[in-house]
């Protein structure tokens, strides 16, 4: 885990990567975001967990040991599976104390993904902090999800 304090005081944002342990593009993200900070200008504090699944990232793998996926166990338990165990952990031990949360995914091994952003955009704080994020769309992070295009109307709205 990797803090930057600020000069000033701030909110606490939060950037993790590598949930999924073979998604690798984030662990870089993240590691860069932190080293490059210049806590001098900054308001608040960073939080960055490079990689949350080191089980699957040492394997080269999406999935836990135990062929969980990790992002499927938020918020996670105390006494329940590996994967309810760690989310449990990250959660209350780190998470909670963090205002906002960026979780960084990739497309891994035979898969794709188009750059978006998933927030409960029903939440005013989070839709604004959505805008700052250089992306061509965004997701509504309930289920069913529903995306739109930027500055595309409703034809373009689509699942993912
Ligand atoms: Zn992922």
């Amino acid at each position: 885990m990797l803090v930057v304090n600020g000069r000033w005081p701030g909110r606490t944002l939060c950037l993790t990567a590598a949930v999924h342990g073979d998604e690798l593009n984030g662990i870089e993200i993240v590691r860069r975001v932190l080293y490059d900070i210049n806590p001098g200008k900054l308001s608040g504090r960073i939080v960055g967990i490079p990689i949350v699944n080191l089980d699957g990232f040492r394997r080269g793998s999406r999935y836990l040991s135990d062929r969980r996926d990790l992002n499927r166990h938020f918020p996670g338990s105390p006494d329940g599976s590996l994967a309810a165990r760690i989310a449990h952990s990250l959660f209350a031990e780190i998470l909670v104390h963090c205002d906002v949360l960026v979780d960084i995914h990739t497309g891994s091994l035979g898969r794709t993904n188009l750059p978006q952003v998933r927030a409960d955009m029903r939440r005013p704080e989070a839709a604004e902090v959505t805008r700052g994020l250089a992306t061509s769309s965004s997701c509504t992070a309930r289920v069913p999800a529903t995306c739109q295009t930027r500055g595309a109307g409703p034809g373009h709205r689509r699942s993912p």
